[in-house]
Formats: structure tokens, C-alpha cells, sequence
């Protein structure tokens, strides 16, 4: 916060200098927002189905019922949220086997 108390700054004219201060602090940061805003989309663009390993693309692949995403290059398995206690219930229901392996994750 800045110092409006300076030699010759009437109560008022201190008054109306912290409020116009304010106003431009809050423009300043809805600025700041949007930014971080068109910034979060644009990196959403950037990296949607592609390899956080290599960036190459990624292929939608059905693997126990769940769309997982395989990348075309490396071959990594990603999943989305929730996909992982989908697999793992569906592993369970098998011979259980899967169930443990990826019950390390959990
Ligand atoms: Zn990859």
C-alpha cells in the first residue's frame, strides 16, 4: 500500500487519492485474471491429447471397457480422472489379479 499521507495532501484529497488507487488496483487484477484465464486456454489447446512424455499425439484406445489415451510414439497409457477405479473394478470382477496391480496407485 502506498503512502498518500505526503506534505500537502489535504484529508480529502488523501482520501480520494487511496480510492482511485483501489479502482485501478482492481482493474489491474481482473486484467491479471483474465490473463492467467487466456493463458490456462491456450495451453488447454496446446497440450489437449498429447503425451505429457514426448508430445506427441495421443489415440483414444478401449482398453476393459474404459477410453484410455495411448500415445501414437511412445506408447504410454494415460488415464483420465476416475478411469483408474473403473479399471480396478473391472479387474476386481476378473480374477482380481489387475485389481491389486493397480491398487498400487490408488
Ligand atoms: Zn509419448
Amino acid at each position: 500500500m502506498p503512502d498518500f499521507a505526503g506534505p500537502g495532501l489535504s484529508k480529502e484529497e488523501e482520501y480520494f487519492a487511496k480510492k482511485e488507487f483501489e479502482r485501478i488496483k482492481k482493474i489491474a487484477e481482473e486484467n491479471e485474471k483474465k490473463l492467467l484465464e487466456q493463458e490456462r486456454e491456450e495451453l488447454r489447446q496446446l497440450h489437449w491429447m498429447r503425451c505429457p512424455k514426448d508430445g506427441m499425439e495421443l489415440a483414444e484406445i478401449v482398453f476393459m471397457g474404459v477410453h484410455v489415451d495411448k500415445c501414437t510414439h511412445c506408447g504410454g497409457i494415460f488415464l483420465d480422472a476416475g478411469e483408474l477405479d473403473t479399471l480396478m473394478d473391472a479387474g476386481k470382477q476378473q480374477d482380481g489379479m489387475l485389481g491389486k496391480i493397480l491398487g498400487v496407485f490408488r
